[in-house]
């Protein structure tokens, strides 16, 4: 992930992240374009989902893309309004 580049803006969002440690992310064993599906894209998205359960580092994942805000993607199993509803709930619960 580190090596995503956003050429046209030449600023790479992944230099400011603190990535954690991904061993054992079962999503690094299969084609990452199931895991940024287009929104059309449903079945994709399910897939993903699924692995993610099976992932032994789900929890440490999703925490990640919430803290972080990553608003793309499936990310412990989640999709970006999921992530987005959790979000809201721990801010009202704060
Ligand atoms: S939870 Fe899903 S996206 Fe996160 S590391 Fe595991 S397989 Fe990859």
């Amino acid at each position: 992930m580190s090596e995503r580049v956003n050429s046209s803006l030449n600023y790479n969002i992944w230099e400011e992240i603190v990535l954690p440690d991904w061993d054992g992310a079962l999503c690094a064993e299969i084609d990452p374009a199931i895991f940024f599906p287009r929104d059309s894209d449903a079945g994709s998205s399910k897939i993903a989902k699924k692995v993610c359960m099976q992932c032994e580092i789900r929890v440490k994942c999703l925490n990640f893309a919430i803290e972080n805000r990553i608003d793309h993607g499936i990310w412990g199993g989640m999709g970006v309004m999921d992530r987005r509803r959790i979000r809201r709930v721990l801010k009202d619960a704060s």
